[in-house]
């Protein structure tokens, strides 16, 4: 695959989101050294303007589920943009990113709005969006180490989907993964992805934030390198959401964009897309955010309605949301800056209201996880209040798929979640093998 020839190199950089201090990339760092702020990874935009809009597109579309690796890769298709620097013998990729975007024309005409899309991020390696920073994530420890950097492992702590994620890249990279997840509270398919990848999988016996702590302590040791959203080459890779839906929007990004938010880093990667592609004059409009939050695990939403001054933590309850069910978002500070340059809310929703959102969303052919269903409850919601108005494009994250929730699918349509009433639930019709019966149970179905 052709690439890009530069005269001015591209490159990236580390720097702290509060004290603007700037750091090398290739070191392990995950907070500013002098005011422990969060880090951010910044590019070199004066390079990337050395190529225009046009040839930025162009090259993006060529690439575009291009037969060969690593280029194939949505997010490395746009490798100028994520990790310039990187060796291509150090990438580690597993097909992730290039997800469709699906229109649901019946449900928009149905909500009274002029289009309707979901973003399926979790068409993925490991079924959730944690494959697009993974990927980053893996690749660049690769180039540590062949940087001399010892880095013996990686570690995270994890609802479920980031262990997965991190799981396959590492074992794809052969570097040892211990992953944190808090016991019982994350789905089986999502604790059976990790020890099939051969992981140390430690259950703790506390909730996310907790498992948080015990992580953010082990890395402090340099060996152990953090591989949770803290850490910004994880949101290097989930931005590319945003340009990957302006580009299968012709460049156009909607009137708004609903996302799911727990630790509140893919809000910040979608922000930081769709910041890179306005600075690369790329898009001609920016789009309006809501991040959609489970009502028993609403730091955010809470923050929100005191106008976003301090972080509004609190001890996150149970919800079939498990992948959201935290209290005290790392990314906060990010999350506030995005939803402050992109005319942002915040919604929630309650169990009863994603799980009956993600069933009705199904019925237009979708299988929503519980997530997606916070999305789309929220966006129900903004759209009867009239904040999303009739004219507004809108485009929904998906973030994980549906198989890997069969507990919260199954249970739904059985009619034994708790504080869900199931309105549209679904069984199989149990008949004896008798043509008749079979011929008036269909009838009885289809008018
Ligand atoms: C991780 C995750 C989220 C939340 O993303 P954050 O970056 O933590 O806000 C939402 N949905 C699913 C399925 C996830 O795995
Ligand atoms: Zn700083």
């Amino acid at each position: 695959m052709e690439q890009l020839s530069p005269h001015r190199p591209f490159q990236a950089h580390l720097e702290c989101i509060e004290c603007g201090e700037s750091y090398d990339l290739y070191q392990v760092l995950y907070r500013c050294k002098k005011c422990d702020g969060l880090i951010d990874v910044v590019h070199d935009i004066e390079a990337l303007k050395q190529f225009d809009a046009a040839t930025w597109k162009d090259t993006f579309a060529r690439r575009f589920r291009y037969p060969g690796y690593p280029f194939s890769s949505g997010v490395w298709g746009k490798k100028e943009w994520v990790l310039p620097g990187i060796d291509l013998e150090h990438v580690i990729s597993l097909g992730e990113g290039a997800t469709p975007l699906i229109p649901l024309h019946r449900l928009a005409r149905q909500w009274g709005i002029a289009s309707l899309e979901v973003k399926q991020c979790g068409v993925s390696h490991t079924g959730s969006f944690k494959d697009l920073g993974m990927t980053v994530l893996v690749s660049h420890v690769v180039s540590l180490r062949a940087r001399g950097i010892p880095i013996q492992a990686v570690a995270c702590a994890s609802t479920g989907d980031t262990s997965a994620a991190l799981a396959a890249y590492a074992a794809a990279a052969d570097i040892p993964v211990i992953v944190f997840l808090p016991e019982g509270k994350i789905s089986t398919a999502q604790l059976v992805q990790p020890l099939s990848n051969g992981a140390i999988v430690i259950s703790l016996d506390t909730d996310f934030d907790g498992c948080m702590e015990i992580v953010r302590a082990v890395t402090e040791d340099q060996s152990i390198y953090l591989a949770n959203s803290m850490n910004p080459l994880r949101i290097e890779g989930q931005k590319t959401i945003s340009v990957e839906m302006a580009q299968q929007r012709n460049w156009e990004l909607p009137d708004w964009i609903v996302i799911p938010g727990g630790n509140l880093g893919n809000v910040s990667a979608l922000a930081q897309g769709i910041r890179l592609l306005h600075e690369n004059e790329m898009i001609e409009k920016v789009p309006k955010i809501c991040v959609a939050q489970s009502s028993r695990a609403n730091p955010l939403y809470l923050s929100y309605q005191k106008g976003l001054k301090d972080l509004q933590k609190v001890q996150a309850s149970r919800t079939l949301a498990s992948a959201i069910q935290i209290g005290n978002p790392v990314s906060y500070p990010r999350a506030v800056r995005a939803l402050q340059d992109f005319q942002g809310v915040v919604e929630q929703a309650s169990e009863d209201e994603l799980a009956n959102a993600a069933a009705r969303a199904d019925l237009h052919g979708l299988f929503n996880d519980p997530h997606t269903g916070v999305a789309l409850a929220c966006t129900e919601k903004l759209v009867s209040n009239g904040t999303i108005k009739p004219e507004d494009s809108v485009v929904v994250i998906s973030t994980a798929h549906g198989l890997k929730f069969s507990e919260f699918k199954t249970g739904y349509h059985e009619g034994n979640l708790e504080d869900v009433e199931s309105t549209i639930g679904n069984q199989p019709i149990r008949l004896s093998a008798d043509v008749e019966r079979v011929r008036d149970a269909i009838k009885s179905r289809i008018s």
